[in-house]
């Protein structure tokens, strides 16, 4: 993922002068591009988003609109790489910045999961794992996951496909977030101090055992996301303290300890839903990424809603998405040229597929 350094000529314009050439480009460009926001986007992206939302929803988004010839993502890799699996030939893909990864994603590659794959083959019959792909992942590893028999999921259809999961097989490989695999698991009555092990890329063997692997029954990929990773038990109990009133969400991201001192949890479609839904005068504790919660604060101040975090946490991969970088994708487009276009090749994109669309017919 190179990105070249962006023209000086950008990097001096000032926010007024950039927001005024976006307008003008995107007007000119009109419905040949779509612009999309995902959630976690600061507010000078998703102000010219066409659409914003979760990854996916932003992918399904742009299968939709096969008139839009081009897609521009203002998110990070692992989405612009399902937006490209998930649109047509003809539809261009592009991400602003090449440099706005996952930190999530980046924790699982694909030799690392292959090389786990054959290791577990020595101890168990691996046609009976599962494996699981949360959709915060590389193309690589979801197109892993579809020749393997398993599926991607998300934060809000997680327990529906791994029940899926569960009952094909004996057991589950979840990757990449820990997490999400674990607290959904949870949920779903599967122990976690019994009956969960974590695969860690880094050690011999998972740093886990063969007999570990024969007898569990989920096996959780040890990655995380640095955003969500930051919420804990102690700001939970600050937060209840300071506004007895207090109703905490989180995401599925977060830690076990922090969803289960929470009093809902949710995907950011859920957290935005059930908040927008919940009466005027309510007060939200929120454990979710920081440009969503201070844009929601805003469009409803009627609530009390703040960050569980005291210390700003945005997704900074994300954060690299800056307006500079989509004035400059936009007006190169206008000059015929295509710039940081987002391409899965044929044969990743079509296992990928198959492990998307097998999400989408279970859910
Ligand atoms: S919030 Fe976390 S999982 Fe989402 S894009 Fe940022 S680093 Fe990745």
């Amino acid at each position: 993922m190179f990105q070249q350094p962006l023209p000086m000529e950008y990097t001096r314009l000032s926010p007024e002068e950039t927001a005024e050439r976006i307008l003008r480009v995107r007007r000119c460009l009109g419905s040949n591009v779509m612009i999309l926001g995902h959630h976690y986007q600061r507010d000078e992206i998703i102000r010219w988003a066409d659409f914003r939302g979760d990854s996916l929803k932003l992918s399904q988004l742009a299968a939709q609109h096969p008139e839009a010839k081009y897609i521009v993502f203002c998110g990070v890799h692992f989405m612009a790489e399902s937006a490209d699996v998930l649109t047509t030939e003809e539809q261009v893909v592009i991400l602003p910045n090449m440099s706005a990864g996952c930190s999530m994603a980046d924790m699982a590659n694909i030799r690392q999961v292959e090389e786990a794959w054959a290791d577990m083959a020595t101890a168990t019959d691996t046609s009976r794992i599962i494996p699981i792909t949360y959709v915060n992942s590389t193309a690589a590893i979801k197109a892993f996951v579809g020749r393997n028999g398993g599926a991607c999921c998300t934060s809000s259809n997680a327990k529906q496909v791994i029940e899926w999961a569960l009952e094909r097989g004996d057991k589950l490989f979840f990757l990449p977030d820990q997490h999400l695999g674990r607290n959904t698991c949870a949920a779903l009555g599967v122990d976690p101090a019994d009956e969960m092990i974590l695969w860690n890329p880094h050690e011999p063997f998972g740093g886990t055992t063969p007999e570990a692997v024969q007898s569990k029954k989920v096996i959780l990929w040890k990655g995380h996301c640095s955003v969500h990773a930051r919420f804990t038990g102690e700001q939970i109990s600050e937060a209840r303290a300071k506004y007895p009133d207090v109703q905490i969400i989180v995401h599925p991201e977060c830690s076990l300890e922090v969803v289960q001192a929470a009093d809902r949890y949710g995907s950011t479609e859920h957290i935005l839903k059930v908040i927008r839904e919940s009466p005027a005068g309510s007060v939200w504790g929120v454990g979710t990424e920081i440009n969503m919660v201070s844009r929601l604060a805003r469009e409803q101040p009627d609530k009390t809603i703040f960050c569980l975090d005291p210390v700003v946490c945005p997704c900074s991969t994300m954060y690299r998405v800056h307006p500079h970088y989509l004035l400059w994708v936009l007006e190169n487009l206008e000059g015929g040229r295509v710039v940081n276009q987002v391409k899965v090749k044929p044969e990743v994109a079509a296992e990928a597929r198959i492990a998307l669309e097998r999400m989408l017919a279970i859910c």
